[in-house]
């Protein structure tokens, strides 16, 4: 799943819970996965006053929600001129939309619960890698500006006078993203959950087989325990491939670093989260300890046993690159781990029944953007489920699977 301890779990401890499903059990909902995506899920769900229960096969949260670099933003992996093209336009502005409004969600959903998770607004700087980013720049800028997106464009010259950034070229800037401790945020949330709204946690579970009829769900775990539910919920993350009738997303392997803390001094201003426009692409973000965590190298394909004995090679890589880019800020890698990555053609999520009326909902936020699609994705099931619809299904659900 990764490898390399990722710096979260060795910043916050291992959260110690330890709590196997030793009955057969009932609840509204069960949600199978509890990293980011299952907690919010959960979260939205014993909101709405369901009774919830979150089964994983691992200790909370310690698949890729422990790995991720958690940048927010409100772009998603396919720029939007090419989503467009995909799905046209008022689809893809929709999904974009989605996101940026998630970003502000997640805030005010662990201001609420009061979860410290590290959640902090940041600037964006998207540049050009080349002049085939260059391209890529003016194309979105003219589509995000005619949809009232936020976007502005910065010169090279700029960066480097403001930021002390050397690129190729300029930048798409917005001041709408943010970052967080995904880890602190889903063991945090499913904490104040177990505490405030009953939600029950069984941990080193593993789900073997799901049913569905028209009255419910059954869930089988390995030691035969089974929880009878109304609804099922699949945060299962890349690894429910085993829950799904089809396989719908690519598997790929990322590399990610932190390095040492640098002088806040020598920081670049309003610590903007940077990525660019090569594919695949590098990104950066820094710490609340001044550390700056930087990710990407991606390899397009999934091996555990490969992506390891190359990670060495990619810090190396990472570390040449940011040292390009920020020539005058030291920079030494302290710690690096790899990650399977999962993502979809469109680069957006599958969300929602397989098919209409199914009890079975997913909850796959596949792709760079995980995170944002996690909330948009809980907060559509949450909503259904409650009985009210959510017209985006159109745009997250499989049925565009079948309308290609
Ligand atoms: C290195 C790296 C960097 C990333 N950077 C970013 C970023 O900057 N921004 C961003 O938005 N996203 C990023 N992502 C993606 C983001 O981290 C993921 O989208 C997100 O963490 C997925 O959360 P999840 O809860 O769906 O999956 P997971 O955190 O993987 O949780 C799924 C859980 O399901 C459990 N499970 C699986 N199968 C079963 C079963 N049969 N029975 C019981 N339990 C089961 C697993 O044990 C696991 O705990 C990154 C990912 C990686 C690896």
């Amino acid at each position: 799943m990764h490898s390399g301890l990722p710096y979260w779990i060795i910043k916050n401890r291992l959260y110690d819970y330890y709590n196997p499903l030793k009955d057969d059990v009932t609840a509204d909902v069960a949600v199978i996965g509890s990293g980011i995506t299952g907690a919010l899920a959960a979260h939205e769900l014993c909101k709405a006053g369901f009774d919830c229960c979150v089964l994983d096969k691992r200790s909370i949260a310690t698949g890729s929600s422990a790995a991720s670099t958690a940048l927010l933003q409100y772009e998603i992996d396919l720029p939007l001129h090419k989503l467009a093209g995909k799905i046209g336009e008022d689809k893809a502005v929709t999904a974009y939309r989605s996101c940026l409004d998630s970003i502000t969600e997640l805030g005010k959903i662990l201001e609420e619960a009061s979860v410290q998770a590290d959640f902090v607004r940041r600037p964006s700087i998207f540049y050009a890698s080349d002049s085939k980013g260059e391209e890529i720049i003016a194309k979105e800028y003219e589509i995000r500006t005619r949809h009232g997106l936020p976007a502005e464009l910065v010169s090279r010259e700029a960066l480097r006078e403001k930021y002390g950034l050397h690129t190729f070229s300029g930048a798409l800037c917005n001041c709408e993203a943010a970052e967080v401790d995904a880890y602190k945020a889903a063991t945090g949330l499913l904490d104040y959950d177990m505490r405030h709204n009953g939600l029950r946690v069984y941990t080193h579970t593993e789900i073997s087989d799901c049913i569905q009829d028209e009255c419910g769900c059954i869930l089988t775990d390995m030691d035969g325990h089974t929880v009878k539910c109304r609804y099922v919920v699949v945060a299962a993350g890349f690894e429910a491939g085993q829950f799904l009738p089809e396989k719908v997303m690519k598997l790929t392997s990322t590399y990610a670093l932190v390095s040492h803390p640098v002088d806040e001094r020598l920081l670049w201003p309003g610590r903007a989260l940077i990525w660019e426009t090569a594919e695949p692409y590098v990104y950066m973000r820094t710490t609340k300890e001044n550390r700056i965590i930087m990710g990407g190298e991606d390899d397009g394909f999934y091996d555990p046993k490969r992506r390891d004995r190359r990670l060495a090679r990619k810090v190396r890589t990472l570390e040449k690159k940011f040292c390009d880019l920020f020539p005058d800020i030291p920079f030494t890698a302290e710690m690096a781990w790899c990650g399977t990555f999962s993502s979809t053609d469109d680069g957006l999520p599958f969300i929602g029944p397989w098919k209409e009326g199914d009890r079975v909902f997913y909850d796959l936020g596949y792709g760079g953007n995980g995170i944002t699609f996690s909330v948009i994705g809980a907060q559509m099931i949450s909503r259904t489920l409650s009985g009210h619809q959510d017209s985006r299904y159109g745009i997250f659900g499989f049925g565009r699977l079948w309308d290609d």
